[in-house]
């Protein structure tokens, strides 16, 4: 018999659509991702897995930490019925250094989608067959990959790759900080941090934003901020916390400190839908494509595709979470249209 509904992604909104799907009795199988040696991803649940305090996801008036929330998650959608493919004797075994939670993890190496039912590819090649499939596969924020940049990230030392997830935490307030990028976000980024830093420095690698002409007047004529032309970070100084970052001039190639309190990537998002194979429409960024806006429907019916894996705009833990539960609602609705018991 195929699943009713398959679930690849185990952040915000793989865990919220398999919640929603389990109280809907569809018993949905997840695969939640197996973590990578990039230190970004380094354990399943996504992009919060690299977050200390969040303090925005509504319900947690004292905070949470990522790892907590994910956990949190991960439970509640088992406690109504979600089952998590996972290998026997897994390695390396991961838990939630908070709380001791154990993550289950398999990753989906490939899918195919050409045929019904769908036929999901394991990573030791085993083929589940479905009627439904949500895709919550994610994004991953583009680090520098400097070596103290990612641990410091880790263990909240005051890197991050998102300012509106971290910008407003009590260790940057008042602070000279640092936003690295030209682009959009990066102008985004720079001009919300103003709200609590001192002062913040955009570090570009050109003489010339990427940013859009309005984006960039903003950041121009914002007198908290001041962009550093023609550099690019080529350290993170600081033991517990960043205390200064060392600058490379892309023209002179003259290296110089500036001391600083924090520091957010702002050099884009990469979509993880490379396992995808082109069977689903993707922009062209990569980011899934919905057929309707105001749902999670995708070129291929019966697929829906919820979270960061489709939104560049907003990327936010809740705003994933609110697509997840769209996307088990989608899917419940498709298969009762379906009369699939
Ligand atoms: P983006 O437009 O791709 O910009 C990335 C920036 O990071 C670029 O300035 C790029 O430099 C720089 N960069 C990339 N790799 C780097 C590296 N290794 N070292 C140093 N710098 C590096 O990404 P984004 O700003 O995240 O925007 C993504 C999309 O969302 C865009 O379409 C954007 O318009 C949209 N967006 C819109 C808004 C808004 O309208 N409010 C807000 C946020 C995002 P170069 O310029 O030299 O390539």
């Amino acid at each position: 018999m195929p699943e009713k509904l398959v679930i690849i992604g185990s952040g915000p909104a793989g865990w919220t659509a398999a919640i929603y799907a389990a109280r809907a009795n569809l018993e949905p199988l997840v695969f939640a991702g197996r973590p990578k040696q990039d230190p970004a991803t380094i354990l399943p649940g996504g992009q919060l897995m690299l977050t200390t305090e969040v303090e925005n996801f509504p319900g947690f008036p004292t905070g949470v930490t990522g790892p907590t929330l994910m956990s949190y998650l991960e439970q509640q959608a088992v406690r109504f019925g979600t089952r998590v493919q996972t290998d026997e004797g897994q390695t390396p075994d991961v838990s939630n250094p908070d709380d001791g939670h154990s993550y289950k993890y398999h990753d989906c190496k490939r899918v195919d989608l050409s045929c019904r039912p769908f036929k999901v590819i394991g990573e030791d090649n085993s083929v589940i067959e479905t009627n439904t499939l949500i895709v919550a596969t994610g994004a991953t924020a583009n680090w520098l990959g400097l070596e103290n940049e990612m641990r410091l990230a880790r263990t909240g030392g005051g890197v991050s790759a998102c300012a509106i997830c971290d910008g407003a935490l009590p260790i940057f307030r008042g602070k000279e900080v640092a936003v690295v990028g030209g682009g959009d976000s990066a102008v985004e980024e720079a001009s919300y941090l103003t709200k609590f830093a001192g002062k913040v420095y955009m570090i570009h690698r050109r003489d010339q934003l990427r940013a859009s002409k309005i984006m960039a007047q903003r950041a121009l004529g914002n007198p908290k901020i001041q962009i550093l032309w023609n550099k690019i970070p080529i350290d993170v100084l600081g033991q517990d916390r960043i205390r200064a970052l060392k600058l490379k001039d892309t023209v002179t190639g003259q290296v110089s400190d500036l001391p600083v309190g924090g520091l957010f990537m702002a050099i884009g998002h990469t979509p993880a839908t490379a396992f995808l194979e082109g069977q689903l429409e993707l922009d062209k960024k990569g980011y899934i494509k919905l057929a309707d806006s105001y749902r999670t429907t995708t070129s291929v019916d019966g697929v829906f595709a919820a979270g960061d894996v489709v939104d560049s705009v907003y990327r936010q833990a809740i705003t994933a979470a609110g697509m997840g539960c769209k996307a088990a609602i989608d899917a419940e609705r498709w298969l009762v249209e379906h009369e699939i018991e």
